[in-house]
């Protein structure tokens, strides 16, 4: 297979925020995202595309429909990225998207509804501590709140904003509504489609998820000084807790539960700790299965004489893709022999803010060896041109 132009420019953009072990880093409202919001500009408009940047920072290539009045179809994915991730997770399905409006072109297509080509600014959330800024404006669910939150630095995502020249103040005119549909293509970030030597995934629903910070509190003490009976050491409560929550998110088929980040305090090697804080984050398609692990938890919590504070960092309800899209994206498949399977999402994914606005449609490609949020990953340039290929038709579909 020659180059794509799809591979070329997910090796280009991939470029951007490439750290010196191979990694990327782009974070929301920095150099690096700005650059990268150069290129993709450039790609867009290569597809003649009218692209715009609403007051979010998201980026948009419209292409008008004969009908402009009806509700359009949106169809996109983000283009920041974890801290040292890779360069397919977001990045993949925007510039899909892209490449998929230029090949309708090529054949002469012409739209009936508007195709809006959207690059979601700061889908991870890996600088403000909460991600999807860009598709939440989209759907008018960001806060004043959201918009007071600080970086390392103290800076808030509101003057992140501003010294991006974008407009907070505004963001209400980001909200579009109604829309017909939303389609995004992503990487599948596990196992599934690479074990079952497929393609395709056809996604049923996005995972809800539930994310606390947690604070067990203990007696802090001398290290050598206090006995091991009688101690109540929050490192010790907190190893018991953190296996209990893994115990019983593993125990059901469909939910996940990490402890991703634990710092003790004070933190040093001969003091006992006074109280450590660490994080939750629980997933389920399922989602009443997450409230039972949570009231689980409050149990043990209570029969182990344990002192627990719940701190809710972010709480997203599932979201169920549209059956009709999983039906037309599994006839497409079957036309063109692309093999595929139907799954879930554990992730969470732009798409599903959109769930109580219009329908949404999900694909997946594979992920080597299940790996992302990291340089190894990859998705081979078949597959990723079988992904923009289920992506065309879709849109070629549903704007007709
Ligand atoms: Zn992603």
């Amino acid at each position: 297979m020659s180059e794509t132009i799809l591979w070329k420019h997910l090796n280009e953009l991939g470029q951007i925020g490439r750290e010196t072990d191979g990694s990327i880093t782009r974070f929301p409202f920095t150099h690096e995202d700005f650059l990268a919001e150069k290129k993709i500009w450039q790609y867009m408009e290569e597809a003649a595309l009218q692209v715009f940047r609403d007051a979010a920072g998201n980026l948009i290539g419209k292409w008008e429909g004969s009908a402009p009045d009806e509700p359009p179809v949106l169809c996109g994915s983000h283009y920041d990225t974890v801290r040292n991730g890779g360069m397919f997770d977001g990045t993949l399905g925007l510039l899909a998207g892209i490449e998929a409006v230029r090949l309708l072109r090529q054949e002469g297509f012409q739209p009936r509804r508007t195709i809006l080509i959207v690059g979601f600014k700061d889908e991870e959330g890996n600088r403000f501590g909460f991600g999807m800024i860009g598709s939440k404006s989209i759907c008018g669910m960001v806060s004043a709140k959201d918009l007071s939150a600080k970086d390392q630095n103290g800076i808030s995502l509101s003057d992140a904003m501003i010294q991006s020249g974008l407009y907070p103040e505004k963001l209400k005119t980001c909200i579009l509504s109604p829309i017909h549909c939303m389609l995004e293509l992503h990487i599948e970030q596990g196992k599934v489609l690479e074990e079952n030597g497929c393609s395709i995934g056809i996604v049923s629903g996005i995972a809800g998820l539930i994310r606390y910070t947690i604070t067990i509190c203990g007696t802090s003490g001398h290290s050598g000084a206090t006995p091991m009976h009688g101690r109540k050491d929050p490192v010790v409560l907190m190893s018991q807790w953190i296996m209990h929550v893994t115990k019983l998110a593993a125990s059901h088929k469909n939910c996940v539960a990490t402890i991703g980040s634990i710092h003790t305090f004070p933190g040093e090697c001969n003091i006992i700790c006074d109280h450590v804080t660490f994080t939750l984050d629980l997933r389920s398609t399922d989602e009443p299965y997450l409230y039972t692990v949570l009231n689980e938890m409050k149990q043990f919590e209570t029969e182990n004489n344990m002192t627990v504070h719940y701190q809710l960092e972010q709480k997203l309800p599932a979201a169920l893709c549209d059956e009709n899209l999983c039906q037309k994206a599994e006839d497409i498949c079957k036309k063109n022999h692309f093999p595929f399977i139907p799954c879930v999402s554990g992730a969470g994914h732009d798409a599903m803010n959109f769930r109580n606005h219009c329908p949404i449609g999900m694909v997946f490609v594979p992920s080597r060896n299940g790996y992302s949020h990291r340089k190894e990953e990859y998705t081979s340039p078949e597959d990723c041109q079988k992904g923009m290929l289920v992506l065309k038709e879709l849109l070629k579909l549903e704007s007709c």
